[in-house]
């Protein structure tokens, strides 16, 4: 069993440890590297920032351009790019019983 390697800042020429993260849609040589059968209309790479150089949480919350530059020390909070909308939290589809209750499939 390995270790998994703590994953670092990656706002350029920071080595600080990463304690955040958001997703980012990937680049055309990202999407290019992925095999085919893994490719999916939601792919997402994660972005890690340290504490100094983590977006808003707000921003955070969405997933960003694949031209996103953030973390960039030039516009935070903001990451510089603007992140797609918000999409309904997904809920677990629920099963409603004659008597009313609510079950999961
Ligand atoms: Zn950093
Ligand atoms: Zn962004």
């Amino acid at each position: 069993m390995t270790t998994p390697a703590t994953p670092s800042c990656d706002r350029t020429g920071c080595t600080a440890g990463a304690v955040v993260h958001w997703s980012r849609r990937p680049t055309a040589e990202e999407l290019a590297a992925t095999p085919a059968e893994q490719q999916t209309s939601d792919m997402r790479r994660l972005v890690h920032a340290c504490g100094p150089h983590a977006i808003g949480l707000d921003l955070a919350a969405h997933v960003h351009s694949s031209t996103c530059a953030g973390p960039n020390a030039g516009t935070l909070p903001q990451c510089g790019c603007t992140p797609e909308p918000l999409t309904p939290t997904q809920l677990p589809t629920l099963a409603t019983l004659t008597t009313g209750w609510q079950i999961t499939p």
